[in-house]
């Protein structure tokens, strides 16, 4: 079981599912929204529950955006096309379990950073 929280605490989500996907992502949007890097992985949406009040953000017409309306923390991120939800691995409470698997975007990154943990990078 992972559970997670935003925060300030008001939207807390917990899977039993094994998150796949381990991957921090480096694109403009999750720069914008999260600061920096996004880290996340995902699962069927079917296997998240989320209570609270998550405001969602249509930052592009393939994906929405989900973050907390009192604290701002970036929690999720679900596009349409898809039956899984990525959810933030910041926003874990407790250990995780997991291991990162690669970067994404990375054609977008910052130039303030090397990558240099020798993991997959994609360049979308
Ligand atoms: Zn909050």
């Amino acid at each position: 079981m992972l559970r997670g929280s935003c925060l300030c605490k008001r939207i807390t989500f917990e899977t039993d599912a094994t998150p796949k996907g381990v991957s921090m992502c480096h694109c403009g949007q999750c720069r914008k929204q999260s600061g920096g890097i996004w880290s996340s992985a995902f699962v069927a949406e079917t296997d998240l529950t989320v209570t609270g009040p998550v405001a969602w953000y249509e930052a592009s017409p393939i994906a929405k955006r989900g973050s907390c309306p009192t604290c701002g923390s970036f929690l999720f991120w679900k596009a349409h096309a898809e039956d899984t939800i990525s959810f933030s691995l910041g926003a874990i409470d407790g250990p995780t379990g997991l291991t990162l698997e690669k970067h994404i975007f990375v054609a977008d990154k910052g130039d303030y950073y090397q990558i240099a943990d020798g993991l997959p990078q994609k360049e979308q």
